[in-house]
């Protein structure tokens, strides 16, 4: 019986290898039984935004996510070109070693979209008045992360509508990097949402700094949070695009200063932005807010 099969299986070889041998020399990198199936079979591509969000809502949110990714792949792009030699990278992540800031970009620019963008308001938070807002006409909050009542999904709110900017916009209106808030822009402020979602922040993204100061403080001091830090990476990928893309050469830093908590020339508050809604500080705390901010 064993002497059959090894001879039957001896013919089959023997006739299938007959007609080309070549062919069986070569190594297959499919799995037979996948057949057609490309290897990303089944991939998210775009954004799922929900039908809770009508024409209008919907077309925002879309062109505020290609910003984002827009925003992130040219952030990427600066490092890959430049790495540590750059100037703005120095500013926002000291020496640190540039595969984490990489990554983090790249998963937005690239990275499967298994998150989800709602309209609805859920969980009632975008009437939840935010006791850092304040001189805004519609009181509220701009959107937020689920957290545990749903870890993929982000509600975006009325308020940013009103008030998120194309990047069209940089460097314009008034905007600088150093006194005005990530934000103005639905690229960064959408970046900053998906930060919170495990798809893209990964349980690692975090809040380590609340502000430009905090930001460029903490890179000084080179810390090894900066490059997962969701402040920095929102500053860094702002002033790269302002610098490399929207004003080239010159972008819009803003007042510079030169030590910790030294003075930001001619501005009298911290808060001094007139776009200015709020640092996201309410969730900057604890590890994983409930709510967003904003
Ligand atoms: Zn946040």
């Amino acid at each position: 019986m064993a002497a059959l099969k090894t001879l039957f299986l001896f013919a089959i070889t023997a006739a299938t290898a007959l007609p080309s041998p070549m062919v069986l020399d070569r190594k297959e990198s499919q799995p037979l039984s996948s057949s057609n199936a490309p290897w990303d079979a089944g991939a998210t591509t775009q954004f799922p935004i929900h039908p809770s969000c009508n024409v209008t809502q919907r077309r925002q949110i879309e062109q505020g996510l290609n910003e984002t990714v827009e925003l992130a792949a040219h952030a990427k792009a600066h490092i890959l070109r430049w790495g540590n030699e750059s100037d703005i990278y120095q500013k926002y992540f000291g020496n640190r070693p540039s595969l984490e800031p990489i990554g983090a970009f790249d998963l937005i620019a690239k990275g499967n979209r298994d998150v989800l963008f709602r309209c609805d308001n859920p969980d009632g938070n975008c009437q939840l008045e935010d006791p850092f807002v304040q001189g805004l006409t519609e009181a509220g909050y701009a959107g937020h992360w689920r957290g545990e009542n749903g870890t993929d999904e982000t509600v975006i709110c009325e308020l940013s509508y009103h008030t998120r900017r194309s990047l069209t916009t940089m460097c314009a209106l008034g905007y600088n990097i150093a006194e005005s808030e990530t934000n103005v822009f639905w690229a960064s402020d959408l970046m900053h949402r998906l930060y919170h979602m495990p798809a893209f922040g990964q349980h690692w993204v975090d809040h380590y700094a609340d502000d430009y100061e905090e930001v460029v403080d903490m890179a000084k001091s080179n810390k090894t949070y900066s490059t997962h830090d969701s402040e920095a990476l929102q500053y860094f990928a702002l002033e790269t695009y302002a610098y490399d893309i929207a004003v080239p050469g010159v972008g819009c830093p803003g007042p510079q200063h030169d030590s910790n908590h030294a003075e930001v020339s001619g501005s009298s508050s911290a808060g001094a932005s007139p776009t200015s809604t709020t640092t996201q500080s309410a969730s900057a705390a604890s590890d994983i807010p409930e709510v967003s901010s904003l």
